[in-house]
């Protein structure tokens, strides 16, 4: 294996031993001399091979209670002692330090029990450890493992996902001390369900701002996609929310239209938040900032789709008295920090409204 490529359960430089006690019954030792931060959770497997569930490692007086009989078998973590998970129900992948008994997906919400979101590499490594240990309890003695064989052994013992930039994967460290990584920026928590968005809508959102700052913009014209960026973030937290938001009791009818919330015609949007969930997209800003707001996000239309051209629609929606037809629109500084301002402010409305939902 190329040492370029990240392996979903790490090489340990170790091994296993099936420690046979005479009269019957195996203990299992592992020693692993990587000193990588690979770390070990347990997995109890029935005789007959079903996974059964995690069972914590109990320190002195915390006996950790399985079904009976069965095998407790150790899974590794790859090298940054994260555990890949695979949600079944929206077909995605993260990662995450804290494989729980029940785990919610970061993208879509849905909380399982912990073991569906194992994937088909430590499916096959339980396998081959639950086979490796059946034989040495059938031949009646002791057996050591290669764990680096047995890593080996794996048919997909990779995860390109890991460092593939474009696909924009982000880390995220929780309150109650899961750290996880996801595609994007919004995701909740998979150990305890908690929403990163208002952190990370605040830490993206402060990220344009320095932009905004830089030495090299010009106050009278700032860079399009940059201005654009403001529109398109919160266009990005909105549908994690909506996502969220439709998977409440509804019926087809009002689900449909919570699934058609379009984050581009942002009074629109407004609107339906508050028919549908009472949450108040525009709390704390005026008529008249909601007004310029449309104003800036029709600006944002022009110069993404017409190259900043002011075309008849602009002007027949606008109404802006500042520009003609065929002029380019500008953007200045001020307008973009106003914008921005503004927008965090929705930011954070739509999330505090969603999560005041009970
Ligand atoms: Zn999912
Ligand atoms: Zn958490």
């Amino acid at each position: 294996m190329e040492p370029t490529e990240f392996q979903e359960i790490a090489h340990t430089g170790g091994r296993l031993t099936f420690i046979y006690k005479e009269g019957g019954g195996l203990s299992v030792r592992l020693e692993h001399s990587r000193p990588s931060p690979a770390t070990v959770f347990q997995v109890c497997i029935a005789l007959d091979g079903q996974i059964v569930d995690y069972v914590a490692i109990g320190g002195i007086g915390s006996p950790s209670f399985y079904p009976q009989p069965s095998i407790l078998a150790y899974l590794i973590s790859d090298r940054e002692g994260k555990f890949g998970q695979e949600c079944k129900v929206c077909d995605s992948y993260f990662r995450t330090s804290v494989p729980s008994r029940w785990t919610v997906c970061p993208y879509c919400g849905d909380r399982q029990r912990g073991i569906t979101f194992l994937t088909q590499n430590q499916l096959q490594f339980l396998t081959k450890y639950f086979n490796a240990y059946v034989e040495a309890s059938q031949k009646g003695k002791t057996v050591t493992v290669d764990l680096d064989e047995m890593v080996d052994a794996l048919t997909h013992n990779s995860q390109s996902w890991v460092y593939t930039e474009q696909r924009q994967q982000s880390g995220h460290a929780c309150k109650c001390g899961c750290s996880y990584d996801i595609l994007g920026n919004y995701g909740l928590c998979p150990a305890c369900g908690s929403p990163n968005y208002v952190a990370s809508f605040g830490r993206t959102v402060a990220g344009i701002e320095a932009q905004f700052d830089g030495e090299r913009i010009d106050p009278r014209n700032v860079p399009g996609e940059m201005f654009a960026r403001v529109f398109s973030e919160f266009e990005a937290l909105g549908n994690c929310v909506r996502r969220q938001l439709s998977r409440l009791p509804a019926n087809e009818t009002r689900r449909s239209e919570v699934r058609r919330i379009n984050f581009q015609r942002l009074t629109e949007a407004a609107d339906l938040l508050e028919r549908c969930f009472a949450i108040a997209l525009f709390k704390d800003i005026a008529p008249a900032e909601v007004e310029y707001l449309s104003l800036m996000l029709s600006r944002r239309h022009l110069i993404i789709h017409n190259g900043g051209r002011v075309d008849e629609r602009y002007l027949q929606m606008t109404k802006d008295s500042t520009v003609r037809l065929n002029e380019v629109v500008r953007v200045n500084l001020d307008d973009a920090k106003k914008t921005l301002s503004l927008m965090r402010k929705c930011g954070i409305n739509i999330v505090n409204g969603w999560q005041s939902i009970k």
